[in-house]
């Protein structure tokens, strides 16, 4: 349920009106307009009497929200959130690229890559350390190390970093990465939600290889439920009858989720296509559907690459790509954050 208050409002009337909906047990999400301001209410609403409240003076509109998802849904916050990531916004007007490769095999491979793609512009970087693999027997990251390796880089360049959590036990080993990756295969792992939910550090959240928008709203809302509001959506593909590509990019869902959510979505078009040549476009095409930002996989050499060389721009292909991107975030009135 939402109650829209007009801002015109006498304060003691306003915190009267804030402590009585305490008193009934529930959470009160605030927003403030400039004309009015929002109170997004969060729990059992079923005792809340909408005449009543109604009846105030204070109260402009009294609202129930359908969605099952409460801090996620843009009627409790019509204004986009903007996650601060080290200096640089996600959200709002600002676009952002992470780049970087699938996997931290070197000091030498992350350093490289990390240096090259800040010189193109990326604006973070990404790379995983704990690899969650379709096969136990495959490469499953450098763990410890590859993350060692991360802030090394991070160092090197000032780039801040992006790398996927799988394990909440792994948790300590994360306190000085930027932003937490949760991948798709544990969009719904609920646990690990819950755990990134009581920390404060901004979360990556993928879309799983077969979720609806609507169960991606739903694993935020298990993050901001515990009081992490700093969520990024990512659009990474999902899984159909296509066999030409590794998933189905489905840009689609990035109008769909900017009308229900005032979270940030960003697109990756390196594991929704599985194919380098396709990024191109589809990085495009995402900037002209509205995303914030883009993630995608760069390595020094894509064919040697231990993970996903077959998605993975090459330093040089990144540099060109960058350069069109730019030119694109004219059309949609978004800002580049990096040079
Ligand atoms: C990744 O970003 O390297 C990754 C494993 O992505 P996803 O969870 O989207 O498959
Ligand atoms: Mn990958």
């Amino acid at each position: 349920m939402i109650i829209v208050v007009k801002n015109s409002c006498e304060k003691n009337q306003y915190d009267n009106l804030v402590d009585w909906i305490k008193e009934l047990g529930l959470d009160v999400h605030v927003s403030r307009g400039e004309t009015s301001t929002v109170l997004g209410l969060v729990g059992d609403t079923s005792r809340v009497d909408i005449d009543l409240i109604n009846s105030l003076d204070i109260v402009e509109q009294v609202q129930r929200v359908q969605e099952p998802y409460k801090n996620a849904n843009r009627k409790f916050n019509p204004l986009d959130t903007i996650v601060n990531i080290g200096g640089h916004k996600v959200g709002g007007n600002i676009f952002q690229v992470i780049a970087g490769p699938c996997s931290v095999e070197s000091e030498e491979q992350i350093i490289t890559v990390a240096k090259a793609v800040k010189k193109s512009g990326a604006t973070m970087l990404r790379g995983g350390a704990f690899k969650p693999r379709t096969s136990p027997y495959a490469f499953q990251g450098l763990k410890n190390q590859g993350i060692e390796l991360l802030l090394k880089a991070k160092k090197e360049t000032g780039l801040p970093i992006v790398t996927e959590l799988l394990n909440i036990n792994d948790i300590d080993l994360f306190e000085d990465v930027d932003v937490i990756q949760i991948g798709a295969r544990n969009m719904q792992n609920f646990e690990l939600l819950k755990e990134v939910g009581k920390i404060g550090k901004p979360i990556l959240l993928k879309r799983g290889l077969a979720n609806t928008l609507q169960e991606l709203l739903m694993s935020a809302e298990y993050i901001m439920a515990e009081g992490n509001n700093k969520v990024i959506l990512c659009e990474r593909g999902i899984r159909t009858f296509e066999t030409m590509t590794r998933n189905t990019l489905d840009l689609s869902a990035i109008p769909a989720l900017k009308e229900k959510t005032h979270l940030p979505i960003i697109v990756d078009p390196s594991h929704s296509t599985g194919v380098s040549k396709f990024v191109p476009s589809m990085s495009l095409a995402s900037v002209g559907a509205g995303a914030d930002g883009l993630i995608i996989e760069v390595h020094n050499n894509p064919k040697k690459a231990w993970c996903d060389g077959a998605q993975s721009l090459d330093l040089e292909q990144f540099d060109k790509l960058m350069i069109k991107i730019k030119k694109m975030l004219s059309i949609v009135d978004k800002v580049y954050d990096g040079e």
